[in-house]
């Protein structure tokens, strides 16, 4: 039989996904999890104002939000102080990096990024036929003067950034990323990748400037927030360099439940740094709870902790096996020199009581 022909962006991308979620494997080992510690989402959940509000909105869910997010943009302008044509509201990063990188890079352009970087970046990159430029990390840590130097030497249409980083945890100090930011070139399109912003050491995030038309800073709802679920993040960045994105954007992305949330967890937030105080005690527990196992916690300014399992990637992939037996689901980097590590999202009192058991009991098992 004849088929219709597929696109050949589309034919061309690879099959594999970013990640395998937590469901596809609790259907493939036929058991589900008692402690979900691996798509550093937020335990401690949304703010109750949030919920809240997406409980009065939901009688509303018969109609369309609103396409412009107005209400939304304009509270997370005011946020920052920025005017509502600099924020680009959309159904989370993972779908404005999607967005961005149409929008910046054609196919075959060279793009640059880190070697086991944030994976959902290269699985755009992979989809719009960009061409990957891969730069080690250096010493646990993004080499941020690699990856400007990589970005001058190959002309680079994008050049993308995680601070903090996922998967390590390791930031850098806002007069790096400011140096960072200067030596790359003017036609590179920088994406900033802030998710997990909220959470990092003041002094980590260089101040909102939207004067540079080469700078996309992308935020979510997804991670201190705590609303992963609902998909909502935005980008911060100047309305020209935004204007070209809202042509292409999928207009009714974020849902009316999504619109409520953000605005909702943006007026609280006293439950925001209540998040961020819980998630520090919690990286620190993690951090007792590797030692005592005998492994050692990378310092992190993220919701979760990399743990050097210090045997090489095959070793710390046995110790993700063991807890995913033991019914714990984490993560763990893939690429050589980031794979010795497993990744171990924060979790709520009783999630890292299970891990504290467990934890040492897997280290045990594998002798
Ligand atoms: C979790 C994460 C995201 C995803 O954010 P969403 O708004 O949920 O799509 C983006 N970037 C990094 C580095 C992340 O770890």
């Amino acid at each position: 039989m004849l088929r219709p022909r597929l696109a050949p962006l589309v034919a061309a991308a690879p099959q594999a996904v970013p990640f395998v979620g937590p469901e596809a494997i609790e259907r493939q080992r036929g058991q589900t999890f008692m402690a979900r510690l691996g798509a550093n989402e937020s335990r401690f959940g949304p703010a109750p104002s949030v919920l809240a509000a997406m409980s009065a909105a939901l009688s509303e869910a018969w109609h369309y939000g609103d396409p412009e997010n107005a209400a939304l943009r304009s509270a997370i302008a005011a946020h920052h102080g920025v005017a509502e044509a600099e924020i680009m509201a959309g159904p989370g990063v993972d779908a404005l990096l999607g967005l961005a990188v149409r929008a910046y890079a054609a196919p075959g352009d060279p793009v640059v990024t880190s070697l086991g970087g944030y994976p959902t970046f290269n699985y755009h990159l992979a989809g719009y036929g960009a061409r990957i430029v891969a730069v080690p990390y250096q010493g646990d840590r993004e080499d941020i003067h690699g990856l400007a130097e990589a970005a001058v030497r190959e002309w680079a249409s994008m050049l993308y950034l995680a601070n903090p980083d996922n998967p390590m945890g390791s930031w850098w100090p806002e007069a790096e990323i400011r140096a960072f930011i200067e030596a790359v070139p003017e036609t590179t399109m920088i994406i900033l990748d802030e998710a997990y912003g909220e959470f990092a050491p003041p002094g980590t995030l260089p101040p909102i400037d939207t004067s540079r038309p080469n700078l996309l800073r992308m935020r979510t709802f997804s991670k201190a927030y705590g609303l992963a679920g609902i998909r909502c993040g935005y980008i911060i960045g100047a309305r020209e360099t935004l204007e070209p994105i809202n042509r292409i954007r999928d207009h009714f992305g974020i849902n009316i439940l999504g619109q409520v949330a953000g605005i909702a967890a943006l007026a609280d937030q006293a439950h925001l740094q209540g998040v961020v105080t819980a998630t520090a005690a919690a990286r620190e527990r993690i951090g007792r709870i590797a030692a005592g196992a005998g492994l050692v916690a990378l310092p992190s300014a993220t919701n979760f902790v990399a743990i050097d399992c210090g045997r090489g990637g095959a070793y710390a992939q046995a110790v993700l096996n063991e807890l995913a037996a033991r019914r714990i689901f984490i993560r763990k980097p893939a690429t050589p020199g980031l794979d010795r590590c497993i990744r171990i999202s924060v979790g709520l009192e009783e999630d890292l009581d299970l891990l504290e058991r467990e934890l040492p009991a897997a280290i045990r098992s594998l002798g």
